[in-house]
């Protein structure tokens, strides 16, 4: 892509965590880069005591088409109360960095890696959410019972409780067993 003085080796849309440390370690690998951001206003993520914000999951199963990676929140997030959303963002940045240091083959087959670490990450953080709502608000007799028999099992095995160690360390500081059928069942059961 050409801008009126000089050609630009990567557009990068959205200055926010995960395109400012895209656009500064492309920058500072000798890529000639664009950083487009649509406000001039930070916005606050939480502001009052009142303010709510929707416990959902977006994504999408592919973050990569020809010419186009996404990154960041908006290659996807998960309910924001398990976590991890900034230092996914920086992930992605590294990885996506990474990969176009790599080789001069910015096809889309370039960026396979990042595309299946990103979608193995969202999916163990997706199980640990998913546990984190069901045993924080379930607020009837039969969660309650629930939680209490769940924590008695972490405390007598405390590899039941890594989805949760998953969303303080990372979601790959645990092995890929503690996202498992199994402990989900022992976990709720
Ligand atoms: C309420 C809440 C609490 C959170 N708390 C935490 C936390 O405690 N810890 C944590 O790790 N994460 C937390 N997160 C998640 C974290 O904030 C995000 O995952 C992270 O900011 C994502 O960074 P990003 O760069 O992908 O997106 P953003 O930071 O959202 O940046 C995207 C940028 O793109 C710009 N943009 C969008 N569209 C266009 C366009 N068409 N043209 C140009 N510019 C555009 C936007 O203006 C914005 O500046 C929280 C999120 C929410 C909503």
């Amino acid at each position: 892509m050409k801008s009126p003085d000089r050609t630009l080796d990567v557009v990068i849309v959205g200055a926010g965590i995960a395109g400012s440390a895209l656009a500064i370690s492309l920058a500072r690998s000798g890529y000639s880069v664009l950083m487009l951001e649509k406000s001039t206003v930070h916005v606050d993520r939480v502001r009052g005591e009142c303010h709510g914000y929707p416990n959902h999951d977006v994504w999408i199963d592919h973050p990569v088409a020809p010419g186009i990676v996404l990154i960041g929140d908006a290659a996807g997030h998960n309910d924001p109360s398990g976590g991890q959303g900034i230092s996914i963002a920086l992930k992605d940045a590294r990885l996506v960095s990474e990969a176009l240091n790599a080789s001069k083959n910015w096809s889309p087959a370039a960026f396979a890696d990042y595309a299946a670490t990103r979608r193995e990450q969202m999916n163990r953080l997706r199980f640990s959410v998913r546990l984190l709502a069901i045993y924080r608000m379930e607020f009837t007799a039969t969660g309650r019972e629930r939680r209490r028999r769940g924590r008695e099992r972490m405390a007598a095995d405390p590899a039941l409780a890594l989805p949760f160690v998953a969303m303080q360390k990372g979601p790959f500081a645990v092995p890929r067993e503690a996202f498992s059928q199994e402990v989900w069942d022992r976990l709720l059961g």
